[in-house]
């Protein structure tokens, strides 16, 4: 399948890999949006969040976040988690992913 992070997981492409389980990796964007800026990215593909009924790897995205937040010292001064669905939501790769994005204040209670 012609999927960019599909290519990441299988290692066709490079990228800078911060942590990764047998279900999900972790990588930096290549364009950030903020001084931390992650890619939580299960290994299956999903076209999106609609298409995704596992709760448990659902799950532990989320925990995924807040430990890497942790460990990158942005848990304290706050991080934002988005999961961008389709056209209206701004997704752009057609393979689930989460953001966490902190390190400087996100302006707006959204977007
Ligand atoms: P979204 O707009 O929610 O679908 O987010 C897709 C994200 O993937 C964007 O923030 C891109 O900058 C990022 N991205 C695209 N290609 C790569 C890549 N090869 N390595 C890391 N991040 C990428
Ligand atoms: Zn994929």
């Amino acid at each position: 399948m012609d999927c960019i992070f599909c290519k990441i997981a299988n290692k066709e492409i490079k990228s800078e890999l911060v942590h990764e389980t047998d279900e999900l990796f972790v990588i930096r964007d290549i364009d950030p949006q903020a001084p931390t800026h992650l890619l939580i990215i299960p290994k299956k593909h999903f076209r999106d969040l609609t298409e995704c009924k596992e709760t448990d790897l659902l799950g532990n995205m989320l925990i995924t976040a807040a430990t890497l937040a942790e460990k990158e010292g942005i848990a304290k001064s706050g991080f934002r988690t988005v999961v961008n669905t389709n056209e209206d939501g701004g997704q752009t790769v057609f393979h689930l992913h989460m953001h966490v994005l902190g390190g400087r204040p996100q302006t707006g209670r959204m977007g």
